[in-house]
Order: structure tokens, then sequence, then C-alpha cells
């Protein structure tokens, strides 16, 4: 395997409020994330809404600044580009390798511009091509995701939510990227269309050697596209595993509250899901001393609340996970879940 992005030790942190004699509030974001992403792999990062997931992405990206830690691109074996060092100048070329996909593309797509000219943009910016060989380049790219030739002229709000996704998917892929960033990419869609979007993802990947870092809060998408989980809760990570092998047996007690939460219409083929998320996720300006899931967890003892688990490999395994009691608690898997949601 061929490692093409790395993080080491990466937090963020946010100041809010303050003034010339009040120190601001800080709120991390990001506590010490690692992470490698291998060329070709699916690493997708779950967790619920303010868990950091999305911060993360941008951070990768350096549409945020790190607070502390280093992102390395590897574009060639051994090659490796500190991204977080570089000035917006010196990234521009990086910038065509790493793309990123955006949850809400009415948003992410200039209502003002036709599809052509969306599409075009990024070519532009990056002063690949022009005139006839431009158009060539976006027809082309539009076509692989199943938009026609014929809707080149149409504007964005002409065309259905999945449809607009489709597009914001073109504009990432017109660069010819290595890395696509797909931040919560098929969320605001209905699930019939979710399906489509995601079988188009895995295409496009094959077809060109993508490698994906899918942002999702449902573990049910997850599933069905990623070969790699890290789920994060609190800004840290509390688990990475191989797909398979999370949803068989997870080893942290924040995973399987998210298996038990996935929704399965057939009560014959459920294990125990459509449990609704228990408690309330603490403020992140007032996060728990010791184990940052202790307040919702139900399997938490004395030791979790004075003392954070570090994130360790499971039995020699490839499954890592951040419980004191990671190794001997018998934790609920949901293997059967995932063909449901999308059947
Ligand atoms: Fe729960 Fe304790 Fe494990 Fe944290 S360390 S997940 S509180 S059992």
């Amino acid at each position: 395997m061929t490692t093409l992005l790395s993080v080491e030790h990466l937090s963020k942190v946010f100041t809010l409020g303050g003034g010339l004699f009040k120190p601001g509030r800080e709120l991390v974001a990001l506590n010490d994330i690692s992470l490698t992403v291998e060329a070709g792999e699916t690493l997708a990062i779950v967790g619920e809404s303010g868990c950091g997931k999305t911060t993360l992405g941008r951070c990768i990206i350096k549409a945020q600044p790190v607070s502390e830690g280093k992102v390395f691109y590897h574009p060639k074996d051994g090659q490796k580009v500190e991204l977080t060092e570089l000035d917006k100048r010196a990234i521009k070329p990086w910038r065509r390798d790493i793309r990123m996909i955006f949850q809400d593309p009415m948003s992410s797509l200039n209502p003002n511009m036709r599809v052509f000219d969306l599409v075009a943009e990024p070519l532009r910016v990056h002063r690949i091509c022009k005139g006839r060989e431009l158009e060539d380049r976006v027809i082309s790219t539009l076509g692989k995701v199943g938009i026609p030739a014929d809707a080149i002229g149409r504007y964005p709000h002409a065309f259905s939510g999945g449809q607009r996704q489709r597009i914001g998917i073109a504009r990432a892929l017109v660069l010819d990227p290595k890395l696509v960033i797909a931040d919560e990419a098929v969320s605001a869609l209905d699930v019939s269309i979710q399906a489509q979007v995601l079988n188009l993802l895995d295409d496009l990947k094959r077809e060109f050697g993508l490698t994906y870092i899918f942002i999702s809060h449902d573990l049910g998408v997850v599933n069905y596209i990623a070969d790699r989980v890290m789920v994060m809760y609190l800004g840290h990570v509390v688990e990475t595993a191989p797909t398979e092998q999370l949803f068989e047996r997870p080893r942290h007690p924040y995973s399987e509250m998210l298996l038990e939460a996935l929704p399965i219409a057939d009560p014959t083929r459920r294990k125990g899901q459509n449990k609704e998320l228990r408690g309330e996720i603490p403020y992140l300006g007032n996060r728990p001393i010791g184990c940052p899931f202790h307040t919702r967890c139900r399997y938490a003892q004395d030791k979790c609340r004075a003392e954070k688990p570090a994130l360790r490999p499971i039995n020699g395994t490839a499954q890592m996970a951040a419980c004191h009691f990671a190794e001997t608690l018998e934790l609920k898997g949901a293997y059967e879940a995932p063909q449901k949601v999308f059947a």
C-alpha cells in the first residue's frame, strides 16, 4: 500500500469572544488527530454533528489553518509535501490533486453561473486549458457523471438535488484529482437518490483510480462505500477499523451506540438497531475530564471519569480504540444492517 495523505497530531482550537483584558473562551474542535490515507482506499470519517469531522476535512485542504500538527500529501512514492507550511500560492498546484465535494450543492454552486462555466471554472483558475480543449473536457466530465451535453447552458436551479450533486462531483473531477474529500455528499438527498450518487462515486473511483475521504454522520451510507472507518467524538478519534470489522465487532461503546441507531425497516434483520442516540453531546468548551464519552457511556466506571484512554491497537489487529475496556467489553455489532438501508 502507498500512503497518499498523512495527518500528524493535528489540533484545532477556536477562540470565542474575549477582549483587550479578557481572554476568549477556547473550544478544542480537534484534539491530536493522526491518520493515514492509503492510495485507492475510501476512508470514512463518522460521528455526530459537532464531532469535528468537517473541521478536519477543512484543515486537510487548508480551508482553515491548524492550531498544531501537520498534514502531508504524498504525490508519489518517496515524495512528501507538508501542506500545512505552504502559503496560498505554493499550495495551489496541490489543490488540483485534492478536491472537495460539499453537502449542499445548491449553496456550493453559484446560482448565476451556467453548468458549463461551473465545471469550467476550476480549469480556468488553474490555467489548464482553454478554447476547444476546455469545452471538450467539460462536456466529457459532465458525461461521466450523467449530465448530458445539451444541459450545459442551464442554471443550477433547473436541476434536481441529485443532478446538482452530480455537477458538484464534475467540478471536483474535472481537474483529474487523486484525492476527493466528500463532506456529507449525499446527506441532503432522498435515500433512492443517495444510492445512485454513491454508486456513481464508486464507479468513478474505479475508473479514475481515486482515493476518497468520505465524511458522514450516517453509518449506513458509510458501510456502503468505505473500506475503513474512523469514528470521531468531541474532536477525538475513538475508533478506527476496517469497515467489516467495525460493523461486526465494534470496540468502542460510542461506535456501538451509532450502530444501534442505524435505521433498519425489516424487524427480522434487526440486531437491536433503531434505537435513539443516548444523552447529549457535551458543549465543546466544557469537555468532560477523563474519557470524553463517559457522560453518555453505559459502561463507564470510576477510571473513565479520571483517566483519558489512549487510542491503541486491539489484540494486535488493524482495529484501534480509545476505551479502557476495549479488549474485554462484549459490544454489539450490526452486520446485517447495510444492504437493507439501500434496498
Ligand atoms: Fe466508556 Fe469508559 Fe470506555 Fe470511555 S473508557 S468508552 S467511558 S467504558
